[in-house]
């Protein structure tokens, strides 16, 4: 029986993760309660997540209401790694695609495919993945590449961590993260003084996968392989150091420029913990761009509760009526329509149709949607 913050997380997933995928009875959650370790610990909750919204979906109120979570990809880990007394998260039956690149050098593998099923995909082309666990037949992707497994002839060499080219990665907090993308801005920083930049194709056509002297070749064909390397450290040195910053989506940065022509005022209203928040203000280079930065944690509540939203509102001098919310979460959507603010939801993680569910006005991919834009411009 749940009871608590776990009653209410269960409460906030079934109307959009089909509870016949959570389960919190004796039965299952003992059979969930151990992995091939000697340790077990019984789940309160076990959820078989379908895909990334639903994943979001689940850290993004687990973090809210401070529960823990646990993944679980086939469960073959020795050291305990797979087993929770509370929220157990299981990503394995429905996570099975897989893309073939570059003629079998890079593969894109969903965390639910057995290393056995991703070498098979991968025999035609006489390759392998790097890491070879003696459990590969039954370990998964996800588990494979969260314990940085290896193997009797990977060794230190070939395994998870040397190997992984980019990963699609959810944080703690829900929000998505596609390395690609800070990869080519990398790039990008090095090319800038040579006036050139790669694209998205360009990079996945000549970059991603291959090794420091052939990205030189290909970048700088008629350089020396010193150069190539030279260059090749001078982009993982700006890679580091874009860890700490992210891009905006689409059509945010225009979107505040002309909020600023309008002399519009602007807030954050987060659920994020301030260190977090001002993280993500400083990795856009936008620390000073909002003058008022609500954190739910702060206040006696949090989303979806209105009053960071009413707080927001009050420090800004403005009424609900005056103002638009933007929310890529189902809490903080509730919390914005509650505290009565018109209300866009940024559909970049969740479903539309579960943002338009708890009252988005209008739902958008992103900020450059004309939809959008001839709204707020109707507004002023
Ligand atoms: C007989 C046997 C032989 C083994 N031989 C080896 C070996 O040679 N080399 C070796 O390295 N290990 C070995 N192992 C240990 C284990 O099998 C491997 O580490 C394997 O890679 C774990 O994969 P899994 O799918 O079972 O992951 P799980 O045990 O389910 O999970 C492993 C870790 O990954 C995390 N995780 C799982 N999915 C995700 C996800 N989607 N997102 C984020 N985190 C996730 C889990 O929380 C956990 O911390 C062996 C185990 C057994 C039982």
């Amino acid at each position: 029986m749940l009871s608590g913050n776990y009653k209410e997380l269960y409460d906030r997933l079934v109307p959009i993760i089909d509870r016949n995928r959570i389960w919190h009875d004796p039965l299952h959650t003992l059979a969930f309660g151990t992995d091939a370790s000697f340790y077990r610990l019984i789940p309160k909750m076990v959820i078989k997540a379908k895909n990334e919204d639903e994943v979001s979906l689940i850290l993004e109120e687990s973090s809210r209401l401070m529960i823990p979570v646990t993944f679980r990809a086939a469960g073959t880990s020795l050291s305990g790694q797979a087993v929770s007394d509370s929220v157990l998260i299981i990503a394995g039956s429905y996570w099975k695609k897989a893309v073939i690149e570059e003629e079998g050098a890079v593969i894109r593998l969903q965390p639910g495919l057995t290393g056995k099923e991703a070498n098979a995909l991968l025999a035609k082309y006489g390759r392998k993945i790097g890491p070879d666990p003696a459990s590969i037949d039954t370990a998964m992707i996800g588990g494979i590449a969260a314990n940085n497994a290896s193997g009797m002839c990977c060794g230190t060499a070939q395994n998870s961590y040397q190997t992984i080219v980019s990963m699609r990665i959810i944080l703690a907090d829900g929000t998505m993260v596609d390395t690609d993308t800070l990869h080519i801005a990398a790039w990008n920083a090095v090319l800038a003084p040579m006036a050139r930049q790669i694209d998205a194709a360009f990079y996945k056509a000549r970059i991603m996968g291959f090794d420091a002297a052939s990205t030189g070749a290909a970048l700088f064909p008629d350089a020396t392989r010193s150069a190539h390397l030279a260059y090749c450290d001078a982009k993982e040195a700006a890679f580091r150091g874009m860890v700490g910053t992210l891009e905006p989506t689409a059509g945010l940065a225009d979107l505040l420029d002309w909020a600023d022509s309008q002399g519009l005022k602007k807030a954050v209203v987060t659920n994020a913990p301030r260190d977090n928040a001002l993280l993500m203000l400083r990795g856009l280079g936008w620390a000073d761009r909002f003058p008022v930065l609500v954190i739910g944690e702060e206040l006696a509540h949090g989303k979806p509760h209105p009053l960071p939203y009413l707080t927001g509102l009050q420090q800004l001098g403005a009424s609900a009526a005056q103002a638009v919310a933007f929310e890529d979460s189902l809490s903080g959507m509730r919390a914005a329509v509650a505290a009565g603010l018109e209300s866009v939801g940024i559909a970049t993680a969740l479903d539309p149709a579960a943002l338009r569910g708890v009252g988005a006005s209008l739902v958008v991919r992103d900020f450059t949607d004309p939809t959008l834009l001839r709204r707020l411009r109707a507004l002023v």
